[in-house]
């Protein structure tokens, strides 16, 4: 990849994706940072006027990634990163979670993240290189009580950049899954919606939400170590296609795939009996 870069960043108003484009500019980079609210990013632009577009993205709104991409080409000419990091938090029972909340919640985490990549494929194509960063979570790869609408988010945008990793790579295109653990940002704040309480699942939905409640600015990751690592995977020569952040996650998707394959192994006799007879 080229030395000086143009990146490309959605939800750079806040956390990780403002860490994404200070951490980006302080490397000489040029960067698109979009934002709902582009009045959030003045702080940012002024550090790099010259190297800075910031553009109205909400990536739930037809058209926007579109007219964002053109945007970005017609100012920088290409674009080597897009970082797909815009996305929110829902705390809820999937009993408590309405259909209007979990489908709020696929509309920006996954949709808006595909429309992006879509938008900003042809372009990618074109140059036959580029890396396409996709923020998931831990929370990606696993769930647990109260946190079911925001994995499903999470699951759906990781089995979507699996299949994307296998299609682009032979394009000159990277796809890079990022996992963090709790990283110090607006997640567990104003980025957290809480879904009203039923008393049934007090004992464990309710364990999420003081959770997600007292890890608000307590959390021990920093999101510009997260930044840098995330160029480091990128700058390797075998950049992985899922790459954990933060020791909880490193922790947790461990355990996760060694249950995995403990359940694989005492349960492959019963899974591998299931072929018509004569066929096995
Ligand atoms: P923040 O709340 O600090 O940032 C979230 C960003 O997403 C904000 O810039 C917000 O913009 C933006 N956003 C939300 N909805 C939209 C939308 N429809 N269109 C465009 N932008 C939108 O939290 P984080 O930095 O932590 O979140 C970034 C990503 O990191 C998310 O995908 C989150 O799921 C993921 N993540 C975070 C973890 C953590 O512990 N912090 C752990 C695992 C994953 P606005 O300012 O307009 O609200």
């Amino acid at each position: 990849m080229a030395t000086s870069q143009v990146w490309f960043i959605t939800g750079a108003s806040s956390g990780f994706g403002e860490a994404f484009a200070r951490y980006a500019l302080a490397h000489g980079h040029r960067v698109v940072a979009t934002a709902r609210d582009t009045d959030k990013l003045a702080a940012l632009t002024a550090t790099a006027p010259e190297r800075v577009l910031a553009y109205p993205l909400d990536v739930t709104r037809e058209g926007a990634a579109e007219a964002a991409v053109a945007a970005a080409v017609e100012r920088f000419g290409h674009i080597d990163v897009l970082i797909n990091n815009a996305g929110y938090g829902i705390v809820g029972a999937v009993e408590e979670t309405s259909a209007q909340a979990l489908r709020a919640q696929m509309d920006t985490n996954f949709f808006g993240a595909a429309a992006v990549i879509r938008a900003a494929l042809p372009v990618l194509r074109a140059q036959r290189a580029g890396a396409i960063v996709n923020i998931s979570s831990m929370g990606g790869q696993m769930s647990f009580a109260g946190f079911g609408a925001y994995s499903a988010s999470k699951f759906a945008l990781e089995g979507l950049s699996e299949a994307l990793a296998a299609e682009v790579a032979p394009l000159g295109i990277k796809v890079l899954i990022v996992e963090p653990g709790a990283f110090r940002t607006n997640l567990a704040g104003a980025s957290m919606q809480h879904m009203p309480e039923l008393d049934a699942y007090r004992d464990t939905v309710g364990h999420t939400r003081a959770f997600a409640h007292a890890m608000h600015d307590t959390q021990a990751g920093d999101p510009a170590k997260a930044a840098a690592a995330v160029d480091q995977a990128l700058r390797a020569d075998h950049t992985p296609l899922r790459l954990q952040l933060g020791q909880d996650a490193l922790d947790a998707v461990r355990e996760h795939a060694e249950q995995l394959l403990r359940d694989l192994a005492t349960w492959t006799p019963v899974g591998a009996a299931t072929a018509f007879d004569g066929t096995d």
